[in-house]
């Protein structure tokens, strides 16, 4: 069985002895949860990919407890990656910056740049300070399975490759960081999170600089649940999962309405924030109910509306 601890001292203390040891624990952030290993041990790093089935050649975030740790992973900054970090951090924005050639090639992916994130969240802050280590930390998922943002999410996929995993609850955001190329002049957005276009252009005077680069991981298979995913245009979710129903199928609902008859309620959301905080633990309410499809309310595409529905075609795809 997998050890879901508490993150009071004792808890975080086994955490701390077990990254030290070169072993996997599972932390929340304020995004999702994470899958942490020292950054620079190859063994470690390793065990991170293959605990998750993840492909080698997709990069994990390296998390730092503050800006001035980032020195022990990068070659350099860039003027634009001091001001994102003065202006985010702690929060859901990651940087890629040149890598220190300290940082071994299975934490890069074999690329010369490394992604760095100091995250906003009590227990990942209180373990970074302790463990006082760069911590390199994927989604607590098997790879290509919908982001865990509750503990029993990373119980169930993970098993006995975990040491320890901190239970801190709900994540609060609940979509991935923002990943942004701060190499250069402008931040280039690589993965849509809640630090949006809107937000980043509004300190950079350049919101349609921020052109859209994709990041190696966005190349596959994501976020895809062991049913339909369907997407529904806001007004319409309703009756998409009533037509559905009517088809014979077994239907789950995820939508700013309650559901209909004969149709499950898998998460109802008031807006996009709402929809990204419980949008990964509706897809996995989805196959606990044994549905055969999910039907999910799409949002604005604005903000973090982006993220969440990056996400959710995604799943659909799937
Ligand atoms: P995950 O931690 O599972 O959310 O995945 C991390 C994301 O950051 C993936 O999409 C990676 O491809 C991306 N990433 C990590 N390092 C880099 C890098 N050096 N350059 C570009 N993207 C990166
Ligand atoms: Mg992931």
């Amino acid at each position: 069985m997998v050890d879901v601890v508490a993150p009071d001292a004792g808890g975080i203390a086994r955490a701390v002895a077990a990254l030290r040891a070169g072993d996997l624990v599972a932390f929340p952030t304020e995004t999702v949860y994470g899958l942490g290993a020292d950054a620079m041990r190859e063994d470690a790093v390793r065990a991170i990919f293959s605990a998750k089935g993840r492909p080698p050649d997709n990069p994990l975030i390296v998390h730092l407890a503050d800006a001035a740790q980032v020195d022990r992973v990068v070659r350099s900054w860039t003027p634009l990656a001091r001001r994102l970090a003065a202006a985010w951090w702690p929060g859901p924005l990651t940087l890629v910056l040149d890598a220190s050639p300290d940082v071994p090639a299975v934490t890069t992916g074999g690329l010369a740049t490394v992604a760095v994130r100091v995250p906003d969240h009590p227990v990942a802050q209180t373990l970074l300070r302790e463990v006082d280590l760069p911590i390199a930390a994927p989604s607590a998922n098997r790879s290509g399975r919908p982001s865990p943002t509750r503990a029993d999410h990373v119980a169930n996929d993970l098993g006995e490759g975990v040491a320890v995993v901190l239970d801190g609850g709900p994540c609060p955001v609940g979509v991935e960081s923002t990943v942004v190329d701060a190499r250069g002049d402008h931040p280039l957005i690589l993965r849509e999170g809640s630090i949006t276009r809107e937000h980043l252009g509004a300190l950079d005077g350049s919101a349609n600089r921020a052109a859209r680069r994709a990041s190696p991981g966005t190349r596959y298979r994501h976020y895809t649940p062991d049913c339909r995913v369907v997407v529904a245009s806001p007004g319409d979710a309703s009756q998409a999962a009533t037509g559905l129903r009517d088809e014979g199928w077994r239907v789950g609902l995820v939508a700013t309405v309650p559901a209909p008859d004969g149709v499950i309620e898998l998460a109802r959301f008031v807006d996009a924030a709402g929809l990204a905080q419980q949008f990964y633990a509706a897809l996995r309410a989805a196959e606990t109910a044994e549905v055969d499809v999910a039907v999910v309310e799409a949002v604005d595409e604005i903000g973090v509306g982006r993220a969440v529905m990056d996400r959710l075609r995604r799943a659909a795809a799937g």
